[in-house]
C-alpha cells in the first residue's frame, strides 16, 4: 500500500469520503510502520497543506482508527497513533521520545489484576521506558 491510489481505494473501502486533508495525513501514516502524534503528522504536513488544521488531522487519525487502519496507545498523556495493527509491545525512551515495535514479545498473558476482575479485557500491550542506546551517556 504506497500509493496514492491504493490509499484513496483503501479509504473508499471504508466510507471515507476523499478530502486532500484526509487523504495527505493517510498518505503520510499508512504506508510504512511508524508512531505519530497528531502534532508530528502536522508539522510536517502544515508547509504542503496550509488549510489543515491540528483538529482536521487529530480527527482524521481517530477516522483512521475507528477503521481499524491505525492502533492507537498512550504515552505520557500523548495519543500515539501506530500503523502497525497487529499485537505488539512498544519500548520507548524517556529521552529523545523514541519508539520502537517489540513485534511478538508477548509470550504469555499476565495474570490478570485483581482490580480488572470485572473488566472484559481484550488484550494487553506493554510499554517498556528507558534510555535507547542513542542516548545512553548522553548529557542532559
Ligand atoms: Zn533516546
Ligand atoms: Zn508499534
Amino acid at each position: 500500500m504506497s500509493t496514492n491510489h491504493e490509499i484513496s481505494t483503501l479509504l473508499r473501502s471504508h466510507g471515507l469520503r476523499l478530502t486532500p486533508q484526509r487523504l495527505a495525513v493517510a498518505g503520510l501514516v499508512l504506508p510504512r510502520h511508524t508512531h505519530v502524534t497528531a502534532r508530528s503528522v502536522y508539522q510536517q504536513l502544515k508547509n504542503e497543506h496550509p488549510a489543515l488544521s491540528m483538529n482536521t488531522v487529530y480527527l482524521t487519525l481517530g477516522q483512521l482508527e475507528s477503521c481499524n487502519l491505525l492502533n492507537r496507545f498512550e504515552i505520557n498523556g500523548n495519543a500515539v497513533f501506530d500503523s502497525n495493527t497487529l499485537p505488539h509491545d512498544h519500548a520507548c525512551c524517556s529521552k529523545c521520545g523514541t519508539i520502537i515495535d517489540l513485534p511478538g514479545a508477548q509470550p504469555e498473558l499476565p495474570l490478570l489484576p485483581t482490580a480488572l476482575k470485572e473488566w472484559q479485557i481484550y488484550g494487553e500491550q506493554r510499554i517498556w521506558i528507558g534510555l535507547c542506546p542513542a542516548c545512553i551517556g548522553t548529557d542532559g
